[in-house]
This record gives C-alpha cells, structure tokens and sequence, in this order.
C-alpha cells in the first residue's frame, strides 16, 4: 500500500504538513510554564462540576505564573446548543475567572475553537496516514453492530481492534471504489498497542494508576470531518503548549489512548490531573452532584439567589484542599497565597455541603462594608427582584444603615449569606413592605400581656430620636417601674410572682409591634434608623386593634 498516496486521495484539500503548525505555534516564551486550559463544549449550562474544575485549572496556573486559556469543544455539532458558548463566556466573566487566551480575548496559539481548527486536525490526520498509522473506515452503523453483536455473543471484548478491525487493511482500489461510491468514512487510528501489556501513569490527582495498552482503532476524524475528543485533546494540548491537563476524572481510563496518540504523533506527553467529581451525601449514601437532579449544581441556583461569587469560589477552595479552610479562617488572606497541592485533593471527591457555603457566605458578607453590600444588592435586584431594586434606590443612605446595623463591632452578625437574604431579614425597615403584610395577626397574643397598651403609650411619649442607648435603656426601665416589670432580670427572678415581667418582656413588646419579629439585630439601632412616624404609625395601628 502507497500511504503517501492514500494520504492525498483523502485531503486533497490538504496542502501545509505539520512542521508548519509546528513552526506556527513555538514552545511558549518562558521555559517550565505553566500552563492549563478550560475545555468545556457549549452543550448546556456550566454546572458547579465544571465549575470546579475550571476553578482548579485557573487557580494552579495563578499560583504559578502561568497561562491559563479557554478553548472552546464543539466537535460534537449534533449536541450543541444555541447560545452555548456565549452562555459559557458569560458564566466565566460572571465569575471573574482571569483568562489570558480564548475565543473573543484572541492569544498566539488559536483559534480556539475546535470546529475552526478542522483544517489542523486533518493535516496531523493526513500525517498519521501517510505513515501507515491511520487509515478510512467505512463500516456502516450496521456493520458495527454486527460486530458488537458477535462479540458479545463470543464474550469478547468489545470494539474495533484486531481480527475485528474490518477496514484495517482495505486495498487502495477498495479504498478508491469506495470513495467514488460516495461511501461515507471516518478516519481511524492503526492503534499499535497490546491489551495484554501494561502501562503505568502516574496521575498527579489520583498518583500511580495502570492501565491496559491501548489496542483500539479508535476513531480519529469523524464522517463529518471533524476530530472526535481524543485526537483533539492531543493535538490541541500539543500545539497550545498545556503543561498540566486538569480534567474531570470520567477521562481517567481514556488515557491509554491518549498516551498512544501523543506517542503517534511524536509529542511529548503533558502531566494530568483527573479531578474527582463534587459528591453528594443524600439518604447516608454518597453520590456524584447531579446536574440533572440537584438544584445545587445549577449555577443558576446560586445567581437566583445572589451568593457571592468570591465566597462560593472560597468555599470550593475548600473542596480542593480541606485544609484551606484553617488557614484563610485564621488569615483570611488571598487565597493565592495557600499553598494549594493536587496531592492534598481527595481521591473519591469531595462532599458537597450547602450549609457550609451558606457559613462561608456568611462570614463573607459579615467582613464586607455596609456600602459594599449595598452594591451588591443594587446589582442583584436590578436583575431579580426590581420592586426592592426601586425601594433601594429611593432609600440609599437609609439602606446603608440598615445594613450597618450590628455591622461595625469587633464580631459583627452573621446573618446575610445571599443577596436574596436581605428583604427575608429586613422587609420591615420599610413600610413598602410593613403596610402590606397582615401584621396584626402577629399581634394577637401581645394584647392579653398586663398595661401592654399603656407601656406602648409611655414609651411613644418618652421616645426621642436623640437619645443615647443608655438614655433610651433608662426610659424603659422608667416604664417597666411604673408598670410593675421589673428593671432587671435578677430582680425578677428573685422575686417570683411579683412582676408581670421584666425588661426583656418590655423590649419583646416594642420589637414584636415594630418588626413583627421574635428575634431582631438591635432594638436601639433599629428605632434610631426607622422614621418616628413609622414607628408611630406602628404602635398606634397596635392600640387601635387592642381594647
Ligand atoms: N470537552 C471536554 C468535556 O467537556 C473537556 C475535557 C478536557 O478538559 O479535556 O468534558
């Protein structure tokens, strides 16, 4: 068989060998780069799996120096989705991922979009044939369901590789009969492995893992024309210059095949690390986080609710290195600054825990400044809720305040951990919101509490806007005298069945009427913030209804 021949009877079109690309996409400047690369295929939305390891691949090449660059797969055309990688540059920026090569931001070794790149992967294609190590396919569905089926039937591996190869060693006048004929081929690799040998990789994730050589005639280039993942990775991986492929570890046991077609093609084999999929602990048993089932892996989820994007990328550093979590607890430094290792990563994968990124939120939001949150949720509501977006435009400073509340002290509250948060914890700092709500209802029991209706009257006519906090505490130990509650607890309880009830009672009151709420961030502070006629319009709206 003349190869060289066969090689230009199927890319006629093909007229650069590979040493061009070669030239055209030299060994990146600095030697030792470090470079990684987020691969996704706009075939649906980025979920929280993706996410992660689009996190790790930036995060190590941050941590290094490196490049970290984004190269578009859409081989698959049959399961793309409109809008698919528009929706993946989105989600990205959305995440303020630093990305320094990529489809739009243009860098040295593109495009990077696969089905632009058809031309490259049919030269190296063209290569592989011409030496006898790649060659056209033309069994139809049919036909390798035929095969399957025998195989199965024989207890046989299956596949197409050996005896089972049909189209293994067609003759150039087949070959060319065939092509006249309009038969549609695919190109596959002459794979030149042994399953009986076996190989050894060392991952740097999941460390020594061994693996069958591989002997498939694994398909190349499909009918369309365009590369399967495999023969992609390897030569985008190459010529993009990837030092570190860090990848979902549903590649792990494709890389016998990897490791022939990089041997094939004469390219140094890059270092890998296969990420382990976030898990998730459901009725005691454990279970990989599904896009399809759990709402927690749409990235949706987490814009709807207006999480952070910096706290939700702090919580999946702790799913990388579960000691990071000590560490930034106790430094609260750039997370750049841990010294992240593929080693420390577990093995089996994390388990994913919302009530931890609910804490981790938290905290976040706990150290940010009240002006700051006030940003962010101007941002957020403009986009998810547009009534509290108008409220809060209309009331800025008092929002600020609001959110100041309990917020300048050495341990400030730990109560906002999404931007959704703030209108469930504080609807009643505006009467928007008060006036609507069926707030008497709330107040049913508090009419039966002994002189409540007179300690609501003293403490109306005794509350000044001016008062300090220690004013204001003395008045209401002023009303709870006059009414029999004690001033202190102490007193209250060494005196049983004296009092109707104390301070706190006094203060539950006042909050109850204000906030409809049990619990609240300081009383004083919310008073001092709140309108006097707001307060006013409260209280009396509660004796109105109190006989
Ligand atoms: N396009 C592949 C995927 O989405 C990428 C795998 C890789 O990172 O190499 O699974």
């Amino acid at each position: 068989m003349n190869y060289q021949e066969l090689s230009c009877l199927l890319f006629p079109h093909i007229d650069k060998d590979v040493s061009y690309y070669e030239q055209l996409y030299p060994e990146r400047e600095e030697k030792g780069h470090f470079v990684t690369r987020f691969a996704p295929s706009p075939t649906g939305f980025i979920h929280m799996g993706s996410l992660y390891v689009a996190f790790i691949s930036e995060l190590f090449s941050r941590k290094n120096n490196g490049t970290f660059f984004l190269r578009i797969e859409d081989t698959d055309q049959k399961r793309l989705q409109k809008d698919g990688i528009q929706n993946i540059l989105a989600d990205l920026k959305q995440f303020a991922f630093t990305i320094d090569e990529g489809p739009m931001i243009g860098g040295n070794y593109g495009p990077y979009i696969q089905s632009e790149r058809k031309e490259i992967y049919e030269c190296f294609a063209k290569e592989l044939v011409s030496k006898g190590l790649a060659y056209p396919c033309f069994c139809t569905k049919e036909e390798l369901d035929e095969i399957r089926a025998k195989q199965e039937k024989n207890h046989d591996r299956i596949g197409y590789y050996g005896k089972w190869a049909k189209d293994r060693n067609l003759s150039m006048d087949d070959i060319r009969e065939k092509i006249n004929q309009k038969n549609p081929y695919v190109i596959r690799l002459k794979s030149q492995g042994h399953f009986d040998k076996r190989i050894l990789f060392n991952d740097l994730v999941k460390g020594k893992v061994s693996f069958p050589e591989n002997d498939l005639d694994i398909v190349l280039i499909k009918s369309d024309g365009l590369p399967t993942y495999h023969f992609a990775h390897a030569i985008d991986d190459h010529l993009m210059h990837t030092t570190h492929i860090i990848r979902g570890d549903e590649w792990l046991s494709s890389l016998p095949i990897h490791f022939e077609l990089f041997k094939v093609l004469g390219f140094k084999f890059p270092k890998y690390a296969h990420i382990s999929p976030i898990n998730k602990k459901e009725n005691n048993r454990v279970r990989k986080l599904s896009k399809r089932y759990d709402l927690e892996c749409r990235i949706d989820f987490y814009y709807e609710k207006g999480f952070p994007i910096e706290a939700i990328k702090i919580y999946l550093a702790t799913l990388i290195n579960p000691d990071f979590d000590n560490w930034y607890n106790s430094s609260h430094d750039s997370m750049l600054n841990f010294d992240f290792t593929f080693k420390k990563m577990s093995i089996s994968g994390p388990l994913f825990d919302y009530e931890k990124l609910v804490n981790i939120s938290k905290t976040y939001f706990s150290l940010l400044t009240a002006s700051n949150i006030y940003d962010g949720l101007l941002s957020y509501s403009k986009i998810y809720d547009e009534r509290l977006y108008n409220i809060i435009t209309k009331y800025k400073d008092y929002t600020i305040s609001v959110l100041n509340i309990e917020r300048n002290q050495k341990r400030p509250r730990k109560d906002i951990s999404c931007y959704q948060d703030f209108k469930k914890l504080f609807w009643y700092m505006y009467d928007e919101y008060f006036n609507e709500k069926d707030v008497l209802c709330l107040y049913k029991d508090l009419s039966q509490k002994p002189f409540i209706k007179e300690i609501m009257l003293a403490f109306l006519n005794a509350y000044q806007k001016k008062d300090s906090e220690d004013e204001w505490l003395t008045k209401i130990k002023q009303i709870c005298d006059k009414y029999n509650y004690a001033s202190n607890v102490k007193d209250y309880k060494e005196n049983q069945g004296y009092y109707y009830g104390h301070i706190g009672d006094v203060c539950s009151f006042i909050r109850n009427i204000i906030t409809t709420k049990n619990e609240s961030p300081n009383l004083y502070e919310i008073l001092k913030i709140l309108s006097d006629e707001s307060i006013k319009k409260r209280i009396e709206q509660f004796l109105s209804q109190t006989n």
